[in-house]
């Protein structure tokens, strides 16, 4: 694909105007390309720990793709005045990169919980025959373990696509660190995509999901979750009050945040 992305800016960290097919073709060329590319799947959490957090933020804002994993970022494109098309789950991308992959790319499923990217990597390999998975591995997000992991990782090469699990910011901070160094074409923070494409976690309904309450089901799943989902109704204020103090989500807004 030759068009420039559109970005969109929501409180200061950049989304990316994509449907998940466009962003599959832009995967598709990169898998051809000669460097690594880093994919950022911004929610409304995400947005929320940008404001505090400069490191996270800058990786997010550099990020070769921003695609909108959460509900929260179209609607509040839409209140900003600069709306961007669709939602594109994390778990759904990560999905159409192993369709992608076929018989013809390596995927590495890293992160998680102990044997849940094993059962992620196993439950796609039945439902995609000819997957190359090139492994799978929990490890561990924090800079002591990196040599350990990217050990492995060196072991498992040639690695086409790595899907990263750790959640966020770890995970993306972890793909800052690494990806340069591990080969892979495509790296990607995945979040909890591993716990629902291996079944351990069910996935709310797609109707469920396309009215915005994603977050209802994972709450009710997951109850834990209540603490870290606090940062919904604080982002939806936000953006509210931006919206009534007069300002829009700019095009391009990220000065020294850039490529
Ligand atoms: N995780 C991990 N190590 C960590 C923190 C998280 O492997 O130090 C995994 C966790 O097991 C889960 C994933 O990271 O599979 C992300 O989970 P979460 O649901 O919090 O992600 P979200 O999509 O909400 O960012």
């Amino acid at each position: 694909m030759t068009r420039r992305l559109r970005s969109v800016g929501i409180l200061g960290v950049r989304v990316d105007d994509v449907t998940l097919a466009e962003a599959l073709e832009l995967a598709a060329g990169w898998l051809e390309g000669d460097r690594p590319r880093l994919v950022v799947t911004p929610n409304a959490e995400f947005v929320m720990r940008a404001q505090w957090d400069p490191a996270f933020r800058k990786v997010l804002n550099r990020a070769d793709l921003a695609i909108p994993d959460g509900f929260g970022l179209v609607w509040a494109s839409r209140v900003l005045g600069n709306p961007i098309r669709e939602q594109v789950p994390g778990t759904d991308f990560a999905e159409g990169l192993v369709r992608l992959a076929g018989d013809r790319y390596r995927v590495f499923f890293l992160g998680a919980g102990p044997g849940v990217a094993a059962a992620a990597a196993r439950r796609l390999q039945a439902r995609y025959p000819g997957l190359r998975v090139a492994g799978a591995y929990p490890g561990s997000p924090h800079p002591e373990a990196d040599p350990e992991v990217l050990g492995v990782l060196e072991a498992a090469r040639p690695i086409d696509i790595l899907l990263v699990a750790y959640g966020a910011p770890k995970q993306e901070l972890w793909l800052w660190r690494n990806l340069g160094r591990v080969g892979a074409k495509i790296g990607v923070g995945v979040g909890g995509a591993f716990d629902f494409l291996s079944g351990r976690v069910p996935r709310a309904p797609a109707w469920l999901r396309r009215a915005g309450f994603d977050w209802a089901f994972r709450l009710a799943v997951q109850p834990w979750r209540w603490r870290r989902q606090l940062a919904l109704p604080a982002f939806a204020l936000r953006v509210l009050w931006h919206r009534l103090s007069g300002r829009r989500a700019p095009d391009r807004p990220f000065p020294g945040e850039e490529q």
